[in-house]
């Protein structure tokens, strides 16, 4: 994984881009638990860690990496969350189209980014249809340890230094210029 602290950040940034966009009716105002869910979704594939203490073998696609960090899982978690946090939303409305693929740029955003690190195994991008494992040929970011205890010693430092550069620097960015495009579109 990457920290989930950088997870989080660029669900944050991935949030105010969209935002930029205008958004259907009160969808416009930004509350709380929309971010709660944002910063949820984009964290929650790493849950899978679980499995090395239950001793699920890596390659597995129950394994970390595996199936939470899949496309489809994106898509699940991202509809059970409009589901049960926007049910008063029409499936399929435009509103609600809007937030299933909200929630899923942002669940998937955490496969990408680690698809994008270092160390560890690939992602399962596709499974439970190929559960293959996958890299981008770019990976800049130094893999983050699953242990906290492992991640505040030296390594842990290694870690926040990629990760600020490629996560945390273009994730402010994306935040700082979506106002400006926001104030373009009402001007
Ligand atoms: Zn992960």
């Amino acid at each position: 994984m990457a920290s989930a602290f950088s997870h989080a950040i660029a669900a944050v940034a991935i949030g105010k881009i969209s935002r930029a966009a205008r958004w259907p009716g009160d969808l416009d105002k930004v509350d709380l638990k929309f971010w709660l869910i944002a910063i949820f979704c984009a964290v929650s594939p790493d849950f899978d860690a679980i499995g090395f203490w239950l001793g699920v073998p890596y390659d597995s696609v129950w394994g970390h990496r595996g199936i939470t960090h899949s496309l489809f899982f994106a898509g699940l978690l991202s509809y059970v969350m409009v589901h049960f946090f926007y049910s008063e939303e029409k499936v399929f409305s435009r509103r609600w189209l809007i937030l299933f693929l909200f929630f899923f740029a942002v669940t998937a955003s955490h496969g990408i980014l680690d698809a994008m690190t270092d160390g560890g195994r690939g992602v399962a991008f596709f499974a439970p249809f190929n559960n293959a494992r996958y890299f981008f040929p770019f990976r800049p970011i130094r893999v983050s340890p699953i242990s906290i205890t492992r991640f505040f010693s030296g390594r842990g430092w290694e870690v926040l230094k990629s990760e600020f550069v490629w996560v945390w620097i273009p994730s402010f960015i994306l935040m700082a210029v979506a106002p400006l495009i926001k104030k373009l579109r009402t001007t």
